[in-house]
């Protein structure tokens, strides 16, 4: 086992909304909660690397895309596991019983998928650097401190 075994892979460090820069400090102040306005409050930097969460103004819009994709995904395979598990017919109704299952689980889901689409979203963005310590964060111009969180 080498020294460095304990680094977070990608998959982990996106799914657990850590900063994709040095994979430690958490993105999000608080934890997962069902107060969506609390849920989405993002550091407005790396804790623990100090990268800034919201590189650009606006930086989020893109999200939008990602929760919809990850939308049709889950319901993809929520319907693939329904269809397998308990099967479809077209003499009953359990296309419609899938329906009502399928929109119960993405909304239950929504305070996690809000934060996930984030996560992956800045996670394209911005690079894991395992010498965050020694480099040092770049400039980053666009930032308007004042408008930040302000869309
Ligand atoms: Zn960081």
């Amino acid at each position: 086992m080498s020294e460095k075994s304990h680094a977070r892979s990608y998959l982990s460090t996106v799914l657990g909304c850590r900063c994709p820069r040095c994979r430690e400090g958490k993105l999000f102040q608080y934890p997962l909660s069902l107060n969506i306005k609390r849920n989405m409050l993002m550091n407005k930097e790396c804790p623990v690397c100090g990268q800034p969460t919201e590189i650009e103004v606006g930086f989020y819009y893109g999200t939008a895309y990602v929760s919809y994709l990850l939308t049709v995904l889950i319901s993809g395979l929520s319907f693939l596991a329904w269809w397998l598990i308990i099967g479809l017919s077209v003499d009953d109704n359990r296309f419609f019983w899938w329906l009502g299952f399928n929109a119960v689980l993405l909304i239950s889901m929504q305070p996690w998928l809000m934060r996930f689409s984030r996560s992956l979203w800045i996670s394209w963005f911005v690079r894991y650097d395992p010498d965050w310590k020694k480099n040092k964060l770049g400039t980053f111009e666009r930032i308007v401190p004042e408008q930040m969180n302000n869309w």
